[in-house]
């Protein structure tokens, strides 16, 4: 299997979807590894490393699609809505697509990646499972997201984070609230904290608690009761407005008291709930920072601009959308570990098998043989449910695609 790996070309976009440490495993399993001139350089990858593990170097990116049996790529049509399309005239028939393709925000372009005949796999729907924490590529962006959130506000506020005292006088520790403590939410408590910061966090979920107490971070208790916090893989399901209300006047006071509130509350396939309202960005000090790591699913602070970094109030609201993106290297690292290991699953003595009755491959697979495969993604595109026959007359092993569901559509 020949392995093809552009250059990412999402304006801005350093990142790149293999880097030299995991080519061993791949070269192990047969696969043979192309790559763009350059597509690795941006993260600190340099042409030379990959070369000195086995990989060709190709300068057109036409030669490499041409080639490829299966292409790799971070941001994939669909998830890159501004150069993605110039890829989808070099798909090919069977050639399997790995990358983030942002399925049920733009189905329309994977059902054009469908019109390829290409295989493509859209790797935020990772099920959320322990067998398939290898391969889940959303949860180490959220990562890398979390930490990088606090640096962006340590940079930002114009006061210290740790608690200092000195000759001239004791400096009192920044507050730092997070809202949502998922894996993004996580990793930022875990940041502030390093950096000295007090920190208080809150999430619908109550099997939260424990992870926040570890990190040595204080559990906001609010008098509110999620009906049904959790739902499936772990997420939480969304509650009504009159629930989002109390939560906000709840949560106003801690926010005032707050200097940084980052936030990252989402609800899989909604909107992302606003949190933080004009009037509570107004009660905070001015010099304040939020980030609102749901940004890009509309805010959880209501004055958030989707790619924009504002001022609101005298409070610095940072809306970037793609903070992981912003320290490539380690990123590259982690999205790498992640999408080989998603191919080595689904490559069996050198060759691609299909299991639809198993959930890793059913639940990622989105276009196949012509078709937009994905129940979910159908629905999205009002296209009828694929019948099993229609399934059936594809040489793939096991016929119930239609229990697929994605675990994901945050990216
Ligand atoms: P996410 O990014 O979708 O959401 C972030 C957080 O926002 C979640 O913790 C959610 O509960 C919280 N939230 C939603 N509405 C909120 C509200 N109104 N107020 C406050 N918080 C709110 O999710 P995520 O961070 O990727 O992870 C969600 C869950 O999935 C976690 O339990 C995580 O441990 C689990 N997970 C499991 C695996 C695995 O087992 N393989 C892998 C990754 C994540």
């Amino acid at each position: 299997m020949i392995i093809g790996v552009p250059k990412e070309s999402f304006p801005g976009e350093q990142r790149v979807a293999l880097v030299p440490a995991v080519l061993p495993s791949l070269a192990k399993a047969g696969c043979e590894v192309l790559m763009e001139a350059g597509a690795g350089e941006a993260a600190l990858y340099p042409d030379a490393a990959y070369v000195e593990k086995g990989v060709r170097i190709v300068a057109s990116r036409h030669e490499l699609f041409a080639s490829a049996d299966a292409v790799f790529q971070v941001l994939a049509p669909g998830a890159n809505d501004r150069t993605g399309r110039t890829d989808l005239l070099l798909l090919k028939r069977d050639q399997v697509l790995i990358g983030f393709l942002r399925p049920l925000g733009s189905p329309e372009t994977v059902q054009e990646i469908a019109a390829t005949g290409a295989t493509a796999f859209a790797i935020e729907l990772m099920p959320r499972i322990t067998r398939a924490q290898s391969m889940d590529a959303l949860s180490s962006m959220a990562t890398v997201a979390g930490y990088k959130a606090v640096l962006h506000a340590a940079n930002i506020l114009p006061r210290m984070f740790p608690m200092l005292m000195t000759a001239a006088g004791t400096v009192t520790p920044a507050r730092v609230l997070i809202v949502g403590a998922g894996v993004a939410g996580l990793q930022a408590i875990a940041t502030a904290r390093r950096l000295g910061a007090v920190v208080s966090a809150y999430d619908i979920r109550p099997a939260t608690k424990e992870e926040v107490r570890s990190l040595g971070a204080r559990f906001v208790e609010l008098p509110l009761e999620a009906a049904d916090a959790e739902g499936r893989g772990g997420y939480a399901k969304a509650q009504d407005e009159s629930f989002y209300r109390r939560q906000r006047e709840l949560l106003a006071r801690v926010v005032a008291e707050s200097d940084v509130v980052i936030t990252t509350a989402m609800v899989p396939g909604r909107q992302a709930p606003v949190l933080i309202t004009a009037e509570m960005v107004a009660s905070m000090k001015p010099g304040s920072v939020i980030v609102d790591l749901a940004a890009e699913r509309g805010g959880n602070c209501e004055l958030t601009r989707a790619y924009e970094t504002i001022v609101g109030h005298g409070v610095t609201i940072i809306g970037e959308v793609n903070l992981a993106g912003s320290v490539p290297h380690h990123a590259s690292q982690m999205y790498a570990r992640n999408i080989a290991a998603f191919y080595l699953y689904l490559v069996k003595s050198g060759a691609l098998e299909l299991n639809l009755d198993d959930e890793i491959t059913r639940d990622t697979l989105v276009t196949r043989g012509g078709e937009v495969v994905h129940p979910r993604v159908r629905e999205a595109l009002k296209l009828p449910p694929l019948g099993v026959s229609a399934l059936a007359e594809e040489p793939l092993r096991g016929t119930d695609a239609k229990k697929g569901e994605g675990a994901s559509d945050a990216v």
